[in-house]
């Protein structure tokens, strides 16, 4: 996996990009949803295999699952605010997708196990052709040290930087409509 951080990250520029909402558990569970697959690893205390369908990388990192948690926080969080069925199914899609960024950076990094994107229904494990992502070391104490130096610059170039810029071309589009239309509107003002 890329770090716990990164794939928060991840979550944090969508959740700018693709802003909903202003409240405090939107922004929250933007934080948390692409950080959740991860909770697999409590597995491991329980004896689960990295390769069953509740192992590592398993069901939680699938499509399925993505989709589930999306629903589930709307449910949950939302459901009461008496939004449009747009915007419901908007607040569904997004949290999934989310959640999905996580299998998919997992799925590009060069280490550990595939990924199990068709659980429950299929359990082979898939990594995509182009692996660029270091996998970082699940315990703590090796990635203090070298390689967990290693492990954060790569992300910053793979991860961090291309969120980052994708967060400010959204916000230069932003700026750039708003001055068109000021351009505009004093042009042609009447
Ligand atoms: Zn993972």
């Amino acid at each position: 996996m890329p770090t716990i951080f990164s794939h928060s990250m991840v979550g944090l520029a969508a959740g700018k990009i693709f802003q909903q909402s202003n409240k405090k558990r939107f922004w929250i569970l933007s934080l948390i949803c692409p950080a959740i697959p991860d909770a697999d690893v409590i597995g491991w205390y329980f004896g689960v295999n990295y390769l069953d369908l509740f192992g590592h990388r398993g069901i939680t990192h699938s499509i399925f699952f993505a989709l589930l948690l999306g629903i589930i926080v709307w449910v949950i969080f939302f459901r009461k605010e008496n939004m449009s069925r747009k915007n419901s199914l908007f607040l569904i899609i997004y949290f999934s997708l989310i959640t999905m960024s996580h299998g998919i950076l997992d799925g590009l990094t060069n280490g550990g196990e595939g990924v199990a994107f068709f659980a429950p229904f299929d359990n082979s494990r898939y990594f995509f052709p182009f692996t660029p992502i270091e996998v970082s070391p699940l315990n703590l104490g090796a990635f203090f040290g070298e390689r967990g130096l290693q492990v954060i610059l790569n992300e910053l170039i793979w991860i961090l930087i291309p969120v980052t810029v994708l967060v400010i071309i959204k916000f230069v589009i932003i700026k750039f409509k708003k001055m068109t239309y000021k351009i505009f509107s004093y042009l042609f003002r009447t």
